[in-house]
Order: C-alpha cells, then structure tokens, then sequence
C-alpha cells in the first residue's frame, strides 16, 4: 500500500505528494484543464483517468524503447507512483508539423509538415508564461547542467522517433508536444511528468480531426471523446 503523506506540490493539472520513501512521489492526475497560461479554466469528465491511462501506455512503450523514465506504477484510475526527480525548469518542445506558437511566430498557418524536426526550449515559469529562450540562456542562467541538457536534447528526439511511429501506426499525426526532464537521485536525467493530449497535439490522420487540448483552447466540443478515441487506439497495441 502507498500511503499519500503530504501534499507537496498542486499543478494545473496534477497534485504531487510526498510518500513513506523518500525517492517515490504519487501524482494525482486531476480534471481541471486550463490553457493560455491559466486564463482559460474547465474541466473535462474523465480527463485526469483518460490522461494517465495514456500517460501509462506511453512511458510503459518508452521504457521498452530504452528512454528512462519516472514511472514506477500505476495505484488507482488517477494516481501513478514515480521516482522523485529534481524538475529542470525547461519546457522541452519538439515539431514536426506547423501549429499553435510556431504558426502565429512564423506567420504561417497550421497542417503544414517541417522539413526538418525542430526542438524549442522553454523557461518553466508560470509568471512569465514560460518564455522561449535558447541553450545560450540555459547556460547563462544556470538553469541545468550542461550533460543534463544534452541528455535532455537527445532523449527528447529519441521520443519523438519512438512516438511517431506509434502514433502513425494508429492513424495519428504527432505535431508537436512538450516534454519535461527531471534528474533523479543518482544524477540521471529521465523523463518525467505526462505525455497525454494535454500536451501534445494529436491529428486523425485520415480526416485532421483534433484530438487534443485544442479542442478545449479552441471550444471545438467533444474533448472527452478526442482523449478516449487516443486511448482506444493505443490500446490496439499494447
Ligand atoms: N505545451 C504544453 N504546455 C505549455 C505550452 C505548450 O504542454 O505550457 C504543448 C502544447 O500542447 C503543444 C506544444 O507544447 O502540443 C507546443 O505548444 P505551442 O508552443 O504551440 O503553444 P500553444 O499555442 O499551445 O500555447
């Protein structure tokens, strides 16, 4: 049994609490769903269930394909026991087609495929509405250790390989998605928090139906069913 100690952290999205081992958090995923840095507020029916119903399937698939990560196990419907990891506070962002930010920066529209995958940093501050920064600021801030951002970098387009064959494989297009790495008490960097449709943005391939937190951002509707319809069919290849 894994006893939920403290309430040490509550996110947008998560509640993060201590437990008897001093290595393990739980996280507790929650159906409040926010977007534009918190402007917009709701919540979504299922959404914390259907999120680390994903969420598992994902790292459980990374594991496999030698990407480290803080998943231990899965306790309830809504809570994952993971390795306790000092949080990099960079945003790690990987594209591989136009949308969102990258669209509006570049005066582009979205649905259009890079030539190349390009990777962006972004400065973990809700204050600040995580301002884009470079490997320049990084350094100059001493926001990680260099190794840890190297780590970070190569894990992060490993992910990407690993995910957009699993996704094509289930007729989803994988735009774009953000990642988080922490490092874990022996110093290695793994990768943490979630990879759901609240942070990745997900297209049918066949008919470029969203199905992710853009439904929500953009009032489209049916977002419960979006998430469901990315569980149903990662379930196909467990
Ligand atoms: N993203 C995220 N958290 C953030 C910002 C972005 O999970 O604080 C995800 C977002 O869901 C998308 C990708 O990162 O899959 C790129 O987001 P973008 O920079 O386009 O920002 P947005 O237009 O979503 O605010």
């Amino acid at each position: 049994m894994v006893e939920k100690i403290e309430l040490i952290h509550e996110g947008k999205a998560k509640k993060v609490y201590s437990t008897s081992n001093p290595h393990e958090l739980l996280l507790e995923f929650k159906d409040d769903a926010t977007a534009f840095d918190g402007e917009k507020k709701g919540r979504i029916r299922e959404k914390g269930a259907l999120n680390l119903a994903i969420s598992t399937l994902l790292f459980q698939y990374l594991e496999k394909e030698n990407i480290p990560t803080h998943f231990i196990k899965t306790i309830s419907p809504t809570e994952m026991l993971v390795k306790a990891v000092s949080i990099i506070p960079v945003e790690f962002v990987v594209r591989n087609w136009t949308a969102g930010s990258l669209a509006r920066r570049m005066g582009m529209e979205e649905g259009i495929k890079l030539n190349k995958t390009i990777l962006e940093f972004y400065y973990k501050n809700d204050e600040l509405k995580d301002p884009m920064i470079n490997e320049y600021h990084i350094e100059a801030f001493n926001l990680a250790e260099k190794k840890h951002v190297e780590k970070a970098k190569e894990y992060s387009l490993a992910i990407n390989d690993a995910l957009l064959r699993l996704f094509e494989s289930v007729g989803i297009i994988l735009a774009d998605f953000k990642l988080e790495f922490g490092v874990d008490h022996n110093g290695e960097v793994i990768l943490a928090d979630e990879i759901s449709p609240d942070n990745c943005r997900l297209w049918d391939a066949e008919t470029m139906e969203k199905l992710d937190k853009d439904r929500f951002r953009r009032d489209l509707g049916r977002i419960e069913e979006a998430y469901r319809e990315v569980l149903k069919r990662l379930e196909t290849r467990r």
